[in-house]
């Protein structure tokens, strides 16, 4: 297989500037040289290549869109082109920097004390800390506003009980951002690594997102500091701003994805002879699909480039990022489809990477909002009807 050289059929690498470029080819030669050799085992064993994290924090990727404490920050376009080139070598791997990055920083950051950002942000920067994000619950994923979780005041601590799971780096995690409910509403707080009464399990059996640490989280009677709950965050509004963040980097990784399902199915139809030993892509209903394919990558690079740039103005708003997600997801999956197809028996084997990203994008599918739930979320904004109930 050739070194990987981009897919832009409509020029779109002309809408970039040298940073940007350069950001991205920066990404693209680490996924070449340290991602593609070693994610097939890692999906194969189902086990997350921690080696990569700290080469990740030199390289800027970690945060990369946050200012201070050691963040590279890059422009919202530069992080979804590091989003874009890091899914191209496994969803895996883009999830990690999205929790890491968009759920676990960027909430320490916007909502934190000084003291909890001085503490954290530089390791988790670096790589030297990891962070998960701890939402869902096993009874309410869709609907977050549900929660069990429950803390309550007890002097100068918080007490806190419930069960969070499908929580990305759970188990690997140094602290956890755990959402609960109190007397004043939805609260984050940062849950460290062994304090008693917290434990991450890691959930096995799953075949998706092998190359991933996906956990649940046990909180009973797990009493925390008073300063460990970050104090700008109030309400279900907090965790659902890093869930725009993250949806931001999924809406460009995704792309990534796609492109090496389409590139692969390009060049193996090319080679690939059947009938009167004529290369199967002479066929008219594979070009068809090979068409189909790049035209919604196309049009998937044009939308992201788009929020991004709104998003660099300000001016990105959660029901842009919700057809970002949405549109693009869905693309990716049917790219990853079409090319298992192209394929044929192949198709199915993990010498080549579409089966691994079909696996994984049928998850990107689900996690941070469903295709339904992004779907009222645009609904909403065209009709100002919420439908959710
Ligand atoms: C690998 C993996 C990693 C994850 N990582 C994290 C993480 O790090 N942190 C975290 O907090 N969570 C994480 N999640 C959880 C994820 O965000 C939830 O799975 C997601 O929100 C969906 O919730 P659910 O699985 O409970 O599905 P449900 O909410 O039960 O939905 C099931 C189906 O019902 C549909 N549905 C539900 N309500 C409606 C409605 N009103 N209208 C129409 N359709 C509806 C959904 O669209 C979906 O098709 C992860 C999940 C996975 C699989």
């Amino acid at each position: 297989m050739q070194r990987f050289a981009g897919v832009d059929y409509l020029h779109i690498d002309s809408q970039f500037n040298e940073q940007e470029l350069l950001v991205r080819q920066t990404a693209r030669q680490f996924v070449e040289d340290r991602v593609v050799p070693v994610v097939r085992e890692a999906f194969r064993e189902a086990c997350f290549p921690r080696h990569l994290i700290p080469e990740m924090g030199r390289l800027g990727f970690l945060g990369a869109n946050l200012e201070g404490y050691g963040c590279a920050g890059m422009s919202n376009v530069e992080y979804g082109l590091v989003m874009q080139e890091l899914e191209r070598g496994d969803s895996g791997v883009r999830s990690f920097v999205s929790v890491q990055g968009g759920l676990v920083m960027y909430p320490i950051l916007t909502y934190g004390s000084e003291e909890q950002k001085e503490r954290w942000l530089p390791k988790l920067q670096s790589g030297e800390a990891i962070g998960s994000f701890g939402l869902t619950e096993p009874g309410f994923g869709s609907n977050p506003a549900g929660m069990l979780t429950r803390a309550r005041r007890d002097g100068s601590s918080w007490v806190i009980n419930g069960e969070k799971t499908w929580i990305t780096n759970g188990a690997m995690a140094d602290v956890s951002l755990v959402w609960a409910r109190s007397e004043d509403g939805i609260r984050g707080f940062l849950v460290e690594k062994g304090t008693p009464g917290f434990s991450a399990s890691e959930l096995h059996g799953k075949l998706s997102m092998r190359a991933s640490d996906t956990s649940s989280l046990s909180l009973a009677e797990c009493r925390v500091p008073a300063s460990s709950m970050l104090p700008a965050a109030q309400g279900l509004k907090a965790p659902l701003s890093c869930l725009s963040q993250a949806r931001y980097g999924i809406g460009w990784g995704v792309i990534g994805a796609a492109m090496d399902c389409y590139e692969t199915a390009r060049q193996y139809t090319i080679t690939r002879k059947q009938f009167d030993n004529k290369p199967i892509a002479s066929h008219q209903l594979v070009q068809e699909k090979l068409a189909w394919m790049i035209t919604e990558i196309t049009k998937a690079q044009l939308l992201a480039l788009q929020v991004g740039r709104l998003k660099d103005q300000g001016r990105a708003e959660p029901a842009h990022i919700s057809m970002l997600k949405r549109n693009n997801v869905a693309i990716a999956l049917e790219c990853a489809r079409l090319s298992r197809d192209l394929l044929g028996a192949n198709g199915i084997m993990d010498e080549y990477p579409i089966m691994r990203h079909m696996c994984n994008l049928e998850t990107v599918k689900t996690y941070e909002g469903t295709d339904h739930i992004h779907a009222l979320v645009i609904g909403e904004r065209v009709t100002g009807i919420p439908a959710y109930k």
